[in-house]
């Protein structure tokens, strides 16, 4: 497990500053050490400063001691030798100078020659002098003495002492005591901090001055290390131990005038004092940062630990399904995660809703599905692998009398499969193969049912989870019971039917045979009847001609002798000779166009209709009537002369049956069947040629009839005619492979059409 995997936010916090914080502080403590040093060093240089300033006013000091010597020292009464007066001058000096405590003058012998100190004439003692003084005399130049006690004062003085020139030789020494304190005086005005000791020690190294008891130390040598240190270098510092017995960081500068030096020494107490001192402000900074820190990690991580513990609440609310609050929280992202805990227990409500709504719905359509099932005639059930009764429904339970403890939601119940107590069974065979070919097999089979022996269509499939991994067997069995009773009863029908048949089929076939050879009667007959009806009308002929000639010639010859009544006579049977010569030509024509030979050909329709016009134009003329044929007509596969024959009796029909005080008028166009879409024949072979006229019409129910001979609709009176026109029209037009026919209303024209095969012409 990790190492803070189950710490508290407190103690991760707290961690986190303490990590923050070591750093910093290891970098506090570097940069304090070495700034420690540089402040020491800084120190040091410093106090050496300050001792070099010490030295400077010390050789001031003792400079001006010497100008003062070598003033009188040059003093006239000196030269002259008047003692008197250089001895009242010299104690004027003492006392207003301030600088010297006595004035003395000793000649070569030591003797002292003068004291100012001392009444003038006063006898003065030998004195041993001292080795400035000798020095004096030997070098000729001023010379200063180290501290020494005089009975006089009882206390340790300095002298300076400066050579007296009389012609030429140093005759005297003209010594002027110094009282230490004056040195004393200037340490002290440097103002040394409290504790630090400053010395001034001669060349030997003894103590001439100090700032800090100074009757008590001035006239002892110094330590013997700084001894050592002062004679090892001009500058410098050292750690030594005072006079006092002190540890001290002493720092020392000589005069180059007098090869004296000033030592200033700090106690090294203080020093680490001021350290302490800094450490301690360091390190009480830290702490007081710590502790800052610590204290407001605790704050911050208490109202964390707050904010998260307070979304455990909702959390398990949440968790229940139930309705979720958000908690009042210290921290943004602990309120973010509030809101989501309730966005989601909004969600999860909503979701719990559909879940129910869709669970309701599930139930709904498995009542739905089982009541379909169980409404179906047909046996259904379903198997497992091993032969076991998953489910089986209604129909099945009735025909078998099995009752499983079935389960009309399909929830499983402990110890049971989806809801059925399974029926143990061994796979059958169908089932088997089913299994192992995992395809579907149909069959029929004979059950022994309450009910009594049954067939059922049975259709059996495999049963896959939806991965499609085979989970059992799904079958469906139709009773087909019935269906197979009728079966029987149909092959027995079937047996007697195909006894009729045969019965009916020899019935037909004498019928046939007895038809046939009615047919060739009938075309004997037919045939035989055309003959005689061509022979009648042929025959007929001659005796019309005579009834005609005769009629002609008793018109011409005795008209005058027959009365009104008689010509009229006479007039109607010539009328009737010449309509019945109308009646024999057109039969005649009928009974050709029956008989003779028709030859097929290309022919024009253009050339046809031109020479029907022309043909029929004195008919045209005569009723001032109009024929508009449309340019372009076909070439069809026809007999020329039939052709003039159909399309002759077609206008001249309709010319003859214009309406009364109408002019005629008559169109002709052709069309294919595909441009005239509906029509009877629509075949892409054929021509339509339409025949159109304005004249009295045809009712509707005598259509078909006008084309059989003999059918007439008009009075002989009003319009006359043999009845035969529209028959040659249909028999012409059906010998060659065509059809006629026509569409009329009552009073409102006709259009006759004709079919013919077409020749395509190219374009
Ligand atoms: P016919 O013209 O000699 O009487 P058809 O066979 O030519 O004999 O015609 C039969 C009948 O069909 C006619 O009597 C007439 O009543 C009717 N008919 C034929 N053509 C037309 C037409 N264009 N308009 C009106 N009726 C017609």
């Amino acid at each position: 497990m990790p190492l803070f995997s189950q710490a508290s936010v407190r103690i991760l916090l707290l961690l986190l500053v303490l990590a923050c914080l070591v750093p910093g502080l290891t970098g506090a403590a570097v940069l304090f050490v070495h700034q420690y040093q540089e402040g020491r060093a800084q120190q040091e240089r410093d106090t050496i400063q300050t001792a070099r300033a010490l030295v400077q006013a010390v050789d001031s000091h003792l400079l001006r001691v010497q100008a003062v010597g070598e003033t009188l020292a040059l003093e006239n009464s000196l030269a002259q030798g008047d003692m008197a007066r250089f001895h009242a001058h010299v104690r004027k000096v003492v006392e207003t100078s301030g600088l010297a405590a006595n004035v003395v003058l000793r000649d070569k012998d030591e003797q002292l020659v003068l004291n100012a100190l001392q009444e003038f004439g006063a006898s003065l003692p030998v004195q041993p002098s001292r080795a400035h003084v000798r020095r004096v005399f030997s070098t000729g130049k001023p010379a200063i003495s180290g501290p020494y006690i005089v009975h006089q004062f009882n206390q340790p003085i300095i002298s300076v002492d400066v050579p007296v020139m009389v012609r030429g030789q140093v005759a005297y020494s003209l010594g002027i005591s110094v009282f230490p304190e004056h040195l004393n005086a200037i340490l002290k005005l440097q103002n040394l901090q409290p504790g630090w000791v400053a010395a001034v020690l001669d060349e030997t190294g003894t103590v001439v001055a100090r700032n800090i008891t100074p009757e008590k130390f001035v006239g002892n040598k110094a330590t013997p290390s700084l001894l050592q240190a002062l004679s090892t270098s001009r500058e410098g510092s050292s750690e030594s131990i005072s006079l006092e017995g002190t540890a001290v960081q002493t720092s020392f500068s000589h005069s180059s005038a007098t090869n004296w030096a000033v030592a200033i020494g700090i106690p090294t107490k203080s020093l680490q004092e001021a350290m302490i001192i800094s450490l301690a402000r360091l390190a009480a900074g830290i702490a007081v940062m710590f502790i800052v820190g610590l204290v407001l990690a605790w704050a911050m991580g208490g109202r964390i630990a707050h904010s998260v513990r307070a979304l455990t609440g909702p959390a398990i609310a949440l968790g229940r399904g139930e309705s979720v609050q958000a908690p009042p929280v210290h921290v943004k992202e602990a309120a973010e995660v509030g809101a989501a805990l309730v966005n989601a227990s909004q969600l999860l409500r909503q979701h719990n809703a559909e879940l129910q709504e869709r669970e309701a719905e599930l139930a709904q359509a498995h009542t739905r599905l089982r009541d379909v099932i169980d409404s179906s005639p047909a046996l259904i059930y379903l198997k497992d692998m091993h032969g076991k009764y998953l489910i089986v429904n209604r129909t099945y339970e009735n025909l078998f009398g099995r009752i499983p403890n079935r389960m009309a939601t399909g929830r499983g119940e402990p110890g049971q499969e989806n809801g059925y107590t399974p029926h143990e069974e061994s796979p059958s065979f169908p089932d088997l193969e089913v299994l192992e070919k995992g395809q579907t097999i149909q069959f029929e089979e004979k059950i022994e049912t309450t009910e009594g022996v049954k067939y059922f269509a049975v259709s059996k499939a495999p049963l896959r989870s939806h991965e499609g991994q085979m989970i059992g067997i799904c079958a469906a069995a139709v009773d087909i019971t019935s269906l197979k009773l009728a079966e029987a009863q149909v092959r027995e029908l079937v047996a007697t039917l195909e006894k009729r048949v045969e019965q009916r089929t020899e019935e037909l076939r004498v019928a046939n045979a007895r038809l046939l050879s009615v047919n060739d009667q009938l075309i004997e007959a037919n045939s035989q009847l055309e003959a005689f009806s061509y022979t009648v009308a042929h025959d007929l002929r001659a005796p019309l001609r005579g009834i005609q000639g005769f009629a002609d010639a008793l018109a011409e010859d005795y008209a005058g002798v027959l009365d009104a009544t008689g010509n009229d006579y006479l007039k109607r049977i010539s009328k009737a000779a010449m309509r019945m010569e109308q009646l024999i030509d057109d039969l005649l024509s009928f009974s050709r166009l029956t008989r003779m030979e028709l030859p097929l050909g290309d022919v024009s329709l253009d050339d046809v209709l031109q020479q029907v016009v022309l043909n029929l134009g004195t008919q045209i003329q005569a009723g001032h009537a109009t024929v508009k044929i449309e340019p372009h007509l076909p070439h069809v596969h026809a007999n020329k002369t039939a052709c003039l024959q159909v399309f002759q009796n077609l206008l001249s029909n309709a010319l003859k049956f214009a309406r009364e005080n109408t002019q005629a008028s008559i169109r002709i166009w052709a069309e294919t069947p595909l441009e005239a879409p509906g029509v009877e024949h629509n075949n892409p072979e054929l021509v339509r040629i339409w025949v159109e006229d304005n004249g009295i019409g045809i009712p509707v129910g005598q259509q078909e009839r006008i084309f059989r001979p003999f059918e007439r609709l008009n009075g002989m009176s009003e319009y006359p005619g043999s009845g035969i026109g529209l028959a040659i029209v249909d028999k012409a037009v059906r010998r060659m492979h065509g059809h006629c026919g026509v569409e009329s209303e009552f009073g409102a024209g006709s259009r006759f059409w004709v079919e013919l095969p077409v020749i395509a012409t190219e374009a």
